[in-house]
Parts: C-alpha cells; sequence; structure tokens
C-alpha cells in the first residue's frame, strides 16, 4: 500500500476499536487504544493506536499525533516497570515497503531481554488470547 492511500475503515485495527475483534487491551481512553499484539516479537509487545482514522505518519494531525506519542510514553513505562525488560524499542512503519502491514498508523512498544531472540515481525503464531490478557493485566496494574 502507498504512503498516499485512502484509509480502511475495514482494517483490522478498525474492527478491533469497533470491538468487531477480539484484543487484549491494556489502556482505552477517548483518544487512544493501547492492546498486545497477536503475533509478538516479544513478551509484552504492546500496540498503541488512535481513535482517529489515519493510515500512517503522514495523514494524522499534529495534535493527535502528539498525544499518541505521549500515551505510548505512559504505556512503555507500564511495560518497564510491569516486565523489566533490559530495553525497550519503539517501532513505527510507513508503507508496505517499510515493513507496514496494517494501514492505521501505530505505534509497536517491544521489549527487548538480552538473553532472548526476539521474533519475526507480524509473523508466526498467533498468541493465546488468555496469555495476552494475562500480560494486559501485568501492564495495566501499573499504569
Ligand atoms: P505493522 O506491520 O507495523 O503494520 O504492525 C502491525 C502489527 O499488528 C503486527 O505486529 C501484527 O503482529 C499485529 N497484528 C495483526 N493482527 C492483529 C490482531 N488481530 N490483534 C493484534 N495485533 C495484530
Amino acid at each position: 500500500m502507498s504512503l498516499s492511500a485512502q484509509y480502511d475503515p475495514k482494517n483490522i485495527f478498525a474492527k478491533i476499536l469497533g470491538g468487531d475483534i477480539p484484543s487484549a487491551r491494556v489502556y482505552e481512553d477517548d483518544r487512544v487504544l493501547g492492546f498486545m499484539d497477536a503475533f509478538p516479537q516479544s513478551r509484552g509487545h504492546t500496540l498503541v493506536i488512535p481513535k482517529v482514522q489515519a493510515c500512517n505518519l503522514f495523514d494524522i494531525a499534529p495534535d493527535d499525533l502528539q498525544n499518541l506519542m505521549v500515551q505510548t510514553q505512559t504505556i512503555a513505562r507500564a511495560v518497564r516497570d510491569a516486565l523489566a525488560p533490559d530495553g525497550i524499542r519503539i517501532a513505527q512503519f510507513n508503507g508496505e515497503p517499510a515493513g507496514q502491514t496494517v494501514f492505521h498508523i501505530h505505534f509497536h512498544i517491544i521489549p527487548v531481554w538480552e538473553d532472548e531472540n526476539e521474533r519475526p515481525h507480524a509473523a508466526g503464531k498467533m498468541a493465546d488470547i488468555n496469555e495476552l490478557k494475562d500480560i494486559a493485566a501485568q501492564i495495566k496494574a501499573k499504569l
């Protein structure tokens, strides 16, 4: 999908926002949703999305982007406090060639442990929803 693509209101994150498909939610307010990645690259891999419709960094309003970034910081702090990883990567991809697979802007919060290999991006087996809810509860408790 190109950088100037039209927003598809049926994308998977729009369905998560609408409650049409399940998610393990960490945080929600009137502007953002934080939830567990269903194909986690590591334990605690969390996504933060805005409720406004925007495909990528280039078509979100600055004020919504600022809020999204600040909420990503808040949720990343809770991931850090809940799971005590050695590092945390924040990632955000724009366009398919850059690695974007869902075209509703989001920030990844990916905990990193020195002695653990990370799983590949957006691939592999879907995680068990109950395990994700368990980790989500640990993160939520630190918010
Ligand atoms: P990106 O490739 O940056 O667009 O990231 C999309 C992310 O969404 C990937 O890390 C996927 O593992 C994740 N993902 C795909 N489907 C779901 C889903 N149903 N629930 C939660 N995360 C998902």
